[in-house]
């Protein structure tokens, strides 16, 4: 079981979300692109590091492999064709870390190899999601390697989670991202009051991560492209009327790239 799931920040914006089993004697981290911080927070409370999961190959998520694996012998889980990852996952693998159970899903857009991880809460307060790249708190990620058509179908096996799933992703954007958000979906009641309370987490240093599900699907302009709102936005920034949801969220996306 997991006693406690601690946000290690590295880099300027990244976190390595890292489990603590409740035994106090293990933990596991995911996507560690640096290998100090969590050296330096195991190593400071004693803790083993029992498993890895990688999200997807983009070397901020990765780079620590190499040292972790040579310091702790941890089991390394992720795509196919990372090194260092020893077991290869696939849409609907199962993974035991700590005595939970996460699923595997297959979730292409940010890179092609992306996979996310889903424990549905039957061993733990929530459903947890850890989803990389490819779900962000009123964000998503850029589509580096996929298309539009295969991050939104991607984006759609997160939408269909139970509402109360707690959302980890790997990078604090969220204040920026929730300026687009409004520019996006301006009469949003919820996507207002979030600006404040996210807002008021940052200025007293705080994550604002995990998120929630329910709040994704209220304020994430990227979950609700299939709203008038958003294909209103989507009309009149590409100069016609747009109703194809996933033509939406391209004409979203490629907006945010240039925001
Ligand atoms: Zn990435
Ligand atoms: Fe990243």
């Amino acid at each position: 079981m997991i006693s406690r799931i601690h946000p290690l920040p590295a880099f300027r914006d990244n976190y390595i979300w890292t489990l603590i089993g409740d035994d106090g004697a293990n933990a596991c981290v995911v996507d560690p692109g640096d290998p100090a911080p969590v050296r330096e927070f195991l190593d400071s409370r004693g803790l083993g590091l029992s498993d890895i999961l990688i999200t997807h190959h983009h070397h901020d998520h990765t780079g620590g492999l190499a040292d972790l694996i040579g310091g702790y012998q941890p089991r390394v889980y992720g795509p196919a064709g990372i090194a260092g990852v020893a077991e290869a996952l696939r849409e609907g693998s199962r993974v035991a870390v700590l005595g939970v159970e996460f699923t595997v899903f297959e979730v292409p857009g940010h890179t092609l190899d992306h996979i996310a991880y889903y424990h549905d809460g039957s061993a733990h307060r929530d459903p947890l999601l850890f989803c990389g790249d490819t779900l962000f708190a009123a964000g998503c990620g850029r589509l580096f390697e996929g298309s539009p058509a295969q991050m939104l179908a991607s984006l759609r096996k997160f939408t269909a989670l139970p509402p109360a799933t707690a959302v980890h992703c790997t990078h604090e954007y969220t204040l920026a991202n929730l300026a687009f958000a409004v520019a996006a979906d301006p009469d949003n009641p919820a996507l207002r009051s979030r600006v404040e309370s996210e807002r008021k987490k940052r200025e007293q240093g705080r994550p604002t991560l995990p998120s929630t599900l329910a709040l994704e699907l209220a304020t994430n302009p990227f979950l609700r492209c299939g709203e008038a709102a958003l294909a209103a936005s989507a009309g009149s920034r590409l100069g016609r009327p747009v109703t194809d949801e996933t033509e939406v969220f391209a004409a979203i996306r490629k907006w945010k790239d240039q925001f």
